[in-house]
């Protein structure tokens, strides 16, 4: 990471190298740091973030059910973020928000409730380290072993780094039996979600997705079934037994990172064409709206230029 790199850390935008929190900080040693990952994209008015609002309230959502306060009301967060970029100079990227508690803690309760924020900027080559050819050619998935997380243990909507623990072995899992991406089942047994991805089928040509409750409320998974309703195709978020995905004609992860990654093998099944009908239409779809170029859809874009 580059030394100079511009930050906002603390109430103003400062280098990368001067964004420091200390090795006892609460965010730290609990996991407590909440966050959103944005995209921001190319548009012919130059570059644009991609539903910040919505991604504002999410964060708003984390912050109250972890009972932190954070210090600036969305209008100027949205103002400070929309700065972050602009000052970057990127076309393109992704930029990282948090809430976090610096304060040195001993004890599993922060010591205050107002947190800290922060947010930086990133490229997608840094992201992927260059060559990330998934969109295209798909990735591999299995079930994993792992369960989502019980709605009844940690509240799963909110973002919040310690819930990640859960993505993380399930890719570990993955990656050991030699697949790209974990699809992981709820407590109930029904499909969930990828470790950090939406998880959607096309089933005898309708767009399935789980329903919300036990995953969480992608900003992607409400895009695309918002642009799947406005194509006439028929979506459903219902439960859906793991069965299907011997049965689904196309699968695909959604997500900010990646967006539409279509599933070319699940298990020892594999997927032909990839990408499918259906999902290459909503690849297409999304694509022309996050590069401004579907007016329909110009209010999920806040102007950075
Ligand atoms: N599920 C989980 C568990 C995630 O971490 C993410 C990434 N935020 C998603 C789904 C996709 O959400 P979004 O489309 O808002 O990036």
């Amino acid at each position: 990471m580059d030394a100079q790199r511009e930050v906002y850390f603390n109430g103003a935008y400062r280098p990368w190298n001067e964004a420091t929190v200390p090795l006892l900080s609460h965010s730290f040693g609990r996991g407590s740091a909440i966050f959103e990952v944005i995209g921001f994209h190319a548009t012919p008015a130059g570059p644009a973030l991609f539903r910040l609002g919505e991604h504002l309230e999410r964060f708003r959502k984390s912050s109250s059910l972890l009972e932190m306060e954070l210090p600036l009301a969305p209008e100027a967060l949205q103002e400070v973020l929309v700065g972050l970029v602009r000052r970057s100079g990127l076309q393109a990227g992704y930029l990282k928000l948090f809430g976090f508690y610096p304060e040195i803690s001993y004890a599993i309760l922060p010591p205050q409730t107002r947190c800290q924020l922060a947010a930086c900027i990133f490229s997608a080559e840094e992201l992927t380290g260059g060559g990330d050819a998934s969109a295209a050619q798909g990735v591999t998935a299995c079930l994993s072993r792992w369960r989502r997380l019980d709605p009844r243990s940690v509240p799963i909507e909110a973002k919040v780094a310690a819930n990640y623990v859960n993505g993380l072995v399930a890719r570990q899992e993955a990656r050991r039996r030699g697949f790209d991406l974990a699809i992981l089942l709820d407590g109930q047994g029904f499909l969930a979600e990828g470790g950090t991805e939406s998880l959607f089928l096309v089933r005898r040509g309708r767009l399935l997705t789980p329903a919300l409750g036990a995953v969480l409320q992608g900003i992607t998974r409400k895009s695309i079934l918002a642009l799947a309703g406005a194509m006439g195709l028929e979506t459903g978020e219902e439960p859906l037994a793991p069965g299907l995905l011997a049965e689904a004609e196309e699968i695909f992860f959604a997500g900010t990172v990646g967006r539409i990654v279509p599933v070319r093998r699940v298990g020892e099944r594999n997927l032909a064409p990839v990408p499918g009908p259906v999902t290459a239409r909503l690849a297409e779809g999304l694509g022309r709206i996050t590069a401004g170029l579907d007016d329909h859809y110009a209010g999920w874009l806040t102007p950075c230029a």
